[in-house]
């Protein structure tokens, strides 16, 4: 199953930000939005994204703010900066901050994108780091999971669970934590738990049980640790 690409908005306006995130899930991407830069912050350093796409003009850390300190943690990920002043010194600061590209609102969504096209692109030449863990890896441009030398043909949550689990390789992940972090959700009760037990159990079908040595181990009454 090919991978959806992933696109992180950055913007203020609900409603600019719905009908964006909208136009981008029709375009078969997978798109997720922040309302501040802070919260952009963390979804970015949870998960990786192949774009992100950030307005200028936000409260509190500003769009500049926000691309200095990622770039500032070598976080190369295209972006996109989109603004309403139509002064020339707002985006030359923004591309001198690190933004690839940038548009002026309002702009049409075909014309953002097409941007969107070049800019996953030319991202995807980029070289992308690897999560691994024992002969487990994860390669993060190409979206494939290899044991040894097997691929194992994960579903798109199936993915995001291990991605999770090797970005806290070693340590123990809650069902509550799983649920925060890769369902997003605050939920409680048993259906999320069903949902998140099922997704486990055929993470190892496919992990684990062509294997001898198994990676992703149950610690009871706490949760799950990978390696
Ligand atoms: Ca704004």
């Amino acid at each position: 199953m090919e991978q959806q690409l992933r696109i992180l908005i950055i913007e203020d306006e609900k409603k600019f930000a719905t009908a964006l995130r909208a136009g981008l899930n029709a375009a078969n991407y997978r798109a997720k939005s922040a309302a501040t830069g802070e919260e952009g912050y963390f979804l970015a350093s949870q998960e990786t994204f192949d774009l992100i796409i950030l307005d200028l003009m936000l409260p509190g850390c500003s769009g500049i703010d926000f691309l200095r300190t990622l770039r500032g943690h070598g976080v190369r990920t295209p972006v996109l900066a989109l603004t309403a002043r139509e002064t020339v010194e707002d985006r030359v600061e923004a591309l001198d901050c690190g933004a690839d590209d940038y548009l002026i609102k309002p702009c049409a969504l075909s014309e953002l994108l097409a941007r969107t096209r070049a800019l996953v692109r030319r991202g995807k030449s980029v070289q992308v780091p690897m999560l691994s863990c024992e002969d487990l890896e994860m390669d993060l441009s190409t979206h494939r999971v290899t044991r040894g030398v097997a691929t194992l043909n994960l579903t798109a949550k199936e993915f995001e669970v291990i991605e999770y689990f090797l970005r806290h390789s070693g340590r123990v992940v809650s069902r509550e934590t799983l649920a925060r972090e890769v369902w997003r959700t605050t939920e409680r009760a048993t259906p999320i738990n069903n949902v998140i037990d099922v997704t486990i159990a055929r993470l190892r079908r496919k992990l684990d049980d062509p294997f001898a040595h198994k990676l992703l181990r149950t610690v009871r009454g706490m949760g799950y640790v990978l390696g």
